[in-house]
């Protein structure tokens, strides 16, 4: 340990550091016995880290996160802490949670098989939760179904203001509600019409009393 309790003056130090310059560190090409490092271990063991309880300065953390962005995104290879096998960079995730992006630690394979996994497992409960939602938000799937048919007829384009053409079904909803009477939501100028074919587009649409727009059919 040196000499304890004895500090270098400056000027030593910077004379020291000179000297030091260039030099290989006395320990390089040195391989530790294996009863060393189990000595070594022994001795580490229980002693806290020396971070523990301090945090570190903004500049470390924003040289930490370089260099860990720096190897993650320049090492070739990576080795998966699931299935523990060194893949390609490609086969990991782009983590995007932290401040600086970072590779996930599982493979994107070993994601892949948690997911099908979880899925076989919660099948049923998930439909049924499913069921459960369409019953809740019956609106959500009538403009879900609408764009369906839309898409069906080409009548989608992609400049229509999709929170608008929702605006309508919940509004066609209230008025349900309201007037305690069916209301749809009509295209003006049919999808489907004879000689001309509408669009699936919030200026094309309007609210009508079902009866109506039943009667109305196809016709413009
Ligand atoms: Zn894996």
């Amino acid at each position: 340990m040196g000499i304890v309790g004895f500090k270098h003056s400056e000027e030593t130090k910077k004379k020291l550091s000179e000297l030091a310059k260039g030099r290989p560190s006395p320990r390089k090409g040195c391989v530790l016995s294996d009863e060393t490092k189990k000595k070594l271990s022994l001795a580490a063991m229980g002693r806290s880290s020396w971070i523990k309880g301090k945090n570190h300065s903004e500049e470390t953390k924003l040289k930490l996160s370089l260099v860990r962005q720096k190897t993650l995104f320049t090492d070739p290879e990576r080795l998966c802490t699931k299935c523990n096998k060194i893949k390609s960079r490609e086969e990991f995730f782009v983590v995007k949670k932290l401040r600086t992006p970072s590779l996930s630690s599982w493979c994107k394979d070993c994601y892949r098989k948690l997911a099908r996994d979880w899925h076989r497992k919660n099948k049923e409960r998930q439909a049924k939760k499913f069921i459960e939602y369409k019953k809740a938000n019956p609106e959500k799937f009538t403009v879900y179904y609408s764009e369906k048919r839309a898409n069906r007829l080409k009548a989608c384009v992609p400049w229509a203001d999709k929170k608008k053409i929702s605006l309508y079904y919940t509004i066609a909803k209230l008025y349900t509600e309201i007037y305690g009477e069916q209301y749809h939501v009509d295209h003006i100028v049919p999808l489907q019409g004879k000689n001309v074919c509408g669009l699936h587009v919030e200026y094309n649409l309007q609210i009508l009393p079902a009866i109506e727009n039943m009667k109305k059919g196809n016709r413009l």
